[in-house]
């Protein structure tokens, strides 16, 4: 029996990983290396996670010292400013079928063909389209667009990866031309070139749309980021990370792209000379091991490159999704997990500045507590189009500069509108009759809707 068995801190189900949460650690001897700011290892994490492989679950007395360790470090590094985004969500297309299990967000392509009759609920936005839901958010006052979307088979790079693509005989590229489809997105350099509006800051081209943006051709990942930045892009979301172990991700995104290439794509970006975030899914399928070397390899990463802006855990929501359909997974992480996921990136961080609360993931009251487990960034307004064509309401998720002062400064901290790579930061007056934003291009103040 090895230590994991001898432990309840099981995996949720059996997917025969050989990375398991045994370790030659003990958690006091890990909290103990925290506490000092001494660099922790993977077995660190490991007993920090699982609050010691040597008891059985969650000890919620040890959590509480984990979470407070990384409270006086977040205090230590950032102090107690919160920070925000005004931003916009313009994806541009759900067309996918890359066919990750864990995604909800994704139509299988066919369905956006010209000869599918039957109605499906996905989009795609031409760039004239996206052009127009970046300017008006502009126009409202939006520091940042951010742009993720499906690997929509007829989207090329530019027409230069068109023409390769026209001209392959290649049956594994996931490519189709436009006039197969209802609406054509053309290119990704296009769409970037449309979202550039005004000088707002483009956030786009995760690692595997890079990868898409690449197929069949032998071009490098920096020849491919070189292009769009041409093209306006400004910084690259490190989604798409899920986990950064490939035993995992075999199970739950076997068509993406693997951990090498990610991490490829990534350092890519920054030689460029490209901010980058990072991040990481957790709460399916994988165990507090997997969840400590995906913290080794970003701050590996980190090290090499120096680009990645904040950190963000984002809690797997499995409700709607392949892997809760199949029976492979009947909930997501619980509350402790996610406290402990956010206070040991905090700890285990120790070259990346900032850890978001994403409140999209963790509810309002769950991603206010995270503020206090090593956290010090709580995302964005995430304005959508949707949004701004029905000035707000029950449609999609939004959040204004008014909850985020109140919400911000209820728990006793400092609200700060921030620039997406936090270099121009704006405190929040929350006793003010008026907030909006004020760092856009077009900014003054007047409130988002
Ligand atoms: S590549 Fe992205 S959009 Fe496509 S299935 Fe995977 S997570 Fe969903």
């Amino acid at each position: 029996m090895d230590a994991f068995e001898a432990s309840a801190n099981v995996p949720r189900g059996d997917f025969g990983f050989d990375r398991r949460p045994a370790t030659g650690q003990s958690f006091e001897n890990a909290l103990a290396k925290a506490r000092a700011g001494d660099r922790l290892d993977v077995d660190d994490a490991v007993e920090l996670l699982t609050t010691g492989t040597d008891r059985d679950g969650i000890d919620r007395q040890r959590k509480e010292r984990v979470l407070e360790a990384a409270d006086r470090r977040r205090a230590a590094v950032v102090g107690d400013e919160v920070t925000f985004v005004a931003n916009l969500n313009n994806n541009v297309t759900t067309a996918c079928n890359t066919g990750c299990l864990f995604c909800n967000f994704k139509d299988r392509s066919e369905q956006f063909r010209t000869a599918y009759q039957d109605d499906h609920g996905g989009f795609t936005k031409t760039p004239t389209e996206s052009r127009a839901a970046v300017r008006d958010a502009v126009e409202r006052g939006v520091y940042e667009v951010c742009s993720v979307s499906g690997l929509h088979p007829a989207l090329a790079l530019d027409a230069d990866h068109r023409e390769i693509l026209e001209a392959s005989d290649r049956s594994d590229l996931n490519y189709r031309p436009p006039a197969a489809y209802d609406v054509d997105p053309r290119t990704y350099v296009e769409q970037i070139e449309a979202m550039n509006v005004d000088g707002v800051h483009v956030h786009s081209m995760t690692p595997e749309e890079a990868y898409h943006a690449r197929r069949g051709t032998d071009w490098s990942y920096e020849e491919v980021f070189e292009r769009l930045q041409a093209a306006g892009l400004d910084s690259v979301p490190g989604t798409a990370a899920e986990i950064l172990v490939d035993e995992v991700r075999d199970v739950i995104c076997p068509a993406k792209i693997d951990s090498g290439e990610w991490l490829e794509a990534m350092e890519a970006a920054a030689a460029v000379g490209l901010d980058t975030t990072a991040t990481i899914m957790y709460g399916h399928v994988e165990n507090e091991a997997h969840r400590a070397i995906h913290l080794d390899r970003v701050r590996q990463l980190q090290d090499r490159t120096g680009a990645i802006r904040e950190f963000v855990p984002l809690s797997f929501v499995h409700e709607e999704t392949p892997l809760a359909e199949r029976g492979m997974v009947d909930a997501g992480a619980t509350a402790d997990e996610d406290e402990l996921m956010v206070a040991v990136s905090r700890l285990y961080l120790d070259n990346v500045e900032h850890i978001q609360s994403s409140w999209v993931k963790y509810g309002d009251a769950g991603g206010l507590k995270m503020l206090s487990c090593g956290a010090d960034d709580f995302m964005g307004t995430i304005l959508s189009e949707e949004i701004t064509k029905r000035a707000g309401g029950d449609h999609g998720e939004f959040r204004s500069f008014r909850e985020y002062a109140d919400m911000i400064s209820a728990v006793g901290r400092v609200p700060v509108e921030r620039s997406t790579d936090y270099e121009r930061r704006r405190r929040v007056d929350p006793d003010a009759d008026v907030v909006g934003p004020e760092l856009g291009p077009k900014a003054d103040g007047t409130p988002l809707l």
